[in-house]
């Protein structure tokens, strides 16, 4: 079972990284694939290329083994679309493989407003991360997409390559890459906060004021 954790990563940051290592843990990932976007949808475009982007996200995951950086929607003109990106998965893995889209809750509770949502859920599973402040809305119209589709355990997604939604409690680590962007504007420390291999990046490449 493979999962999936896609974003504009401006830069990859530990609250990323720590927490998708923790739904790798508890689903029994067999590896999580990060995917840099290269043209946002919900958000303003990132200010650094989709090519920068990607390799801080293969500086932070060298190292540890099952994180896997995929620069697949590089290739693609347009928005991109998680629909297409699993689309161009399911081309590579085939049908039966269980695939697991792993998002944020406050992404989550967005999620209706994608493009073609339901096809999404026809193409894998999600794994919808929770911690402290950012929860899964408990009414509304994305409770009801969540109720007959939610997972009693990790197990459950196995039986099926996608369709089920699985709740995951993960550490809190309250790190956005906005903020890091700041610190390093403000020529201010980002240690702890990023990989030593990111930051060291970031300095080489000048990004961000830096
Ligand atoms: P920005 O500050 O530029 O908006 P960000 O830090 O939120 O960026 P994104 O690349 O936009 O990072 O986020 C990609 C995914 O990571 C989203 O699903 C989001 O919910 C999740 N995410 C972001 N920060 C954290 C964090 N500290 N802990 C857990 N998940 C996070």
């Amino acid at each position: 079972m493979i999962g999936l954790f896609g974003g504009t990563f401006d830069p990859i940051h530990n609250g990323h990284l720590r927490t998708v290592l923790d739904v790798k843990e508890a689903l029994d990932l067999d590896e999580v694939r990060l995917l840099p976007l290269r043209e946002a949808v919900h958000r303003d475009q990132p200010a650094t290329s989709p090519e920068i982007r990607l390799a801080l996200v293969q500086a932070a995951v060298s190292g540890t083994p099952g994180l896997v950086a995929d620069g697949r929607e590089l290739s693609r003109e347009g928005p991109s679309y998680t629909f297409d990106t699993l689309v161009s998965l399911r081309r590579q893995f085939g049908d039966d493989l269980p695939l697991v889209l792993i998002l944020g809750a406050d992404a989550f509770n967005g999620f209706l407003s994608w493009h073609r949502p339901h096809d999404i859920l026809g193409l894998a599973h999600m794994a919808i991360m929770e911690r402290a402040g950012h929860e899964v809305q408990a009414t509304g119209a994305i409770a009801d997409l969540l109720a007959p589709r939610a997972a009693p355990t990790p197990g459950a997604l196995r039986e099926s390559p996608a369709g089920r939604i699985f709740r995951v409690n993960v550490t809190a680590l309250e790190i956005s890459s906005t903020d890091i962007r700041a610190r390093i504007a403000a020529g201010a420390s980002v240690r702890f906060l990023v990989p030593d291999t990111v930051e060291t990046l970031i300095r080489r490449l000048g990004l961000y004021g830096a």
